[in-house]
C-alpha cells in the first residue's frame, strides 16, 4: 500500500480475495504444523452481567502465533481449518484448553467461577464422538458441566439434522448450556428457535454497533431481546465498544455483555488477573 493511501482505500484491498490454490495448501500444510508445534493460543474474553459488572463467563477464542506472518485471527485461518477437516484436531485442543483454563480459574474462585464459552464449527458438532469427547474433557478435569458452554452457529441447525438435533439434547442434558453465536445475521428462521435446545442467544455485534446511531435497530434489539425472554433464553450482547451502547441494551432488558468496552480477549494470566481485580473491587 502506498504511503498516500487513504484508509477507505486500504479497505478495499481484501487481502483474502488474492488467495490463491496454492497460498490455501500452504496455509492448510502450514496449520496441520501448528498444531503439533504450540502455535496455537487461546484468549479469554470476559462476558459481564451488565447490571452489576460480575464477570459471568470467558469466551475462548482461538489465535494463531504463525512463524513469519505473525499473530493470526481465526477469520484468517478457520475456513481453511473447516475444509480441510483440521477444524476437529483444532477444536478438540480448544476444547481440552478451555476446560483446563476453566479448571485454573474455578481453583482460585471455587464458588461463582465464571463459565468458559468454547465456540464449536458445524463440521466438528457433527463429528462421530463429539458428545464422548465432551463428557471425557470434563470428568478429566472434574469440573462441572455448568461451567461449560458450547457456541454454535445457526448453519448447524439450518440442515434439520436429526442427529444433530439430539446430541444438542444430549449435551444440555449433561448440564451445558448450548448458545447460538452471531444470531440474527445468518438466514435466521425465528421458527427454529423454538424447537431447537437451547439455551443463550448472542446478539452479533452488527446491532451492538448500530443501536446507538439506529432507532430502528434500537427496537430491532428490542424486539430479539424480548422474544428470548418469551422463550426462556438467555441474551448475552456482542461488541459492546461504548458505555451509549451498554446503556442503551441495559435499558431493553438485556443481562449480559461482552466487548472492548469491558476487555479485549486477553491470555489466561491477564483473565486470572482480571479476575482477581474484580474480586477485590466486590
Ligand atoms: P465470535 O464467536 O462471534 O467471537 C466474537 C468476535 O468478536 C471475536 O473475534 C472477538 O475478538 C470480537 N470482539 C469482541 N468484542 C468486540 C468489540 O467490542 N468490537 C469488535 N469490533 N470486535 C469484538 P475473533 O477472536 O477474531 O474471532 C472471530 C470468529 O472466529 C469468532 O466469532 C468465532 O466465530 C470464530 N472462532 C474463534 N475461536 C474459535 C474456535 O476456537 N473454534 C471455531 N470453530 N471458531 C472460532
Ligand atoms: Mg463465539
Ligand atoms: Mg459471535
Ligand atoms: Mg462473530
Amino acid at each position: 500500500v502506498s504511503k498516500g493511501a487513504g484508509k477507505s482505500q486500504w479497505r478495499r484491498y481484501q487481502p483474502e480475495l488474492h488467495t490463491t490454490i496454492v497460498e490455501q495448501l500452504e496455509l492448510r500444510a502450514e496449520l496441520d504444523h501448528a498444531i503439533h508445534n504450540n502455535q496455537l493460543v487461546l484468549e479469554y474474553q470476559p462476558i459481564v452481567r451488565l447490571s452489576d459488572g460480575h464477570t459471568a463467563g470467558f469466551e475462548a477464542l482461538l489465535r494463531w502465533n504463525h512463524p513469519t506472518r505473525g499473530r493470526l485471527a481465526p477469520d484468517a485461518f478457520i475456513d481453511v481449518a473447516e475444509e480441510s477437516g483440521l477444524v476437529v484436531p483444532i477444536g478438540e485442543w480448544v476444547l481440552k484448553t478451555a476446560v483446563e483454563a476453566a479448571r485454573t480459574w474455578r481453583r482460585e474462585h471455587p464458588t461463582g467461577a465464571p463459565y468458559v464459552a468454547v465456540n464449536v464449527s458445524a463440521r466438528q458438532f457433527r463429528t462421530p464422538g463429539f458428545v464422548r469427547l465432551i463428557k471425557r474433557e470434563l470428568a478429566g478435569h472434574g469440573l462441572p458441566p455448568s461451567c461449560l458452554m458450547l457456541e454454535i452457529t445457526e448453519s448447524l441447525l439450518l440442515r434439520d439434522d436429526e442427529q444433530v438435533w439430539d446430541d444438542l439434547a444430549e449435551v444440555r442434558r449433561l448440564g451445558v448450556r448450548v448458545a447460538i453465536d452471531d444470531f440474527g445475521t445468518g438466514y435466521s428462521s425465528l421458527s427454529y428457535l423454538r424447537h431447537v435446545p437451547l439455551d443463550v442467544l448472542k446478539i452479533d455485534r452488527l446491532f451492538t454497533g448500530t443501536i446507538a446511531t439506529s432507532a430502528q435497530q434500537r427496537a430491532l434489539v428490542d424486539g430479539i431481546v424480548r422474544l428470548a425472554h418469551t422463550l426462556g433464553l438467555e441474551v448475552v450482547a456482542e461488541g459492546i465498544e461504548t458505555t451509549e451502547e451498554r446503556d442503551l441494551l441495559r435499558r431493553t432488558g438485556c443481562p449480559y455483555g461482552q466487548g472492548f468496552l469491558f476487555s479485549r480477549p486477553m491470555p489466561l494470566p491477564a483473565a486470572l488477573r482480571w479476575l482477581r481485580l474484580k474480586q477485590l473491587a466486590a
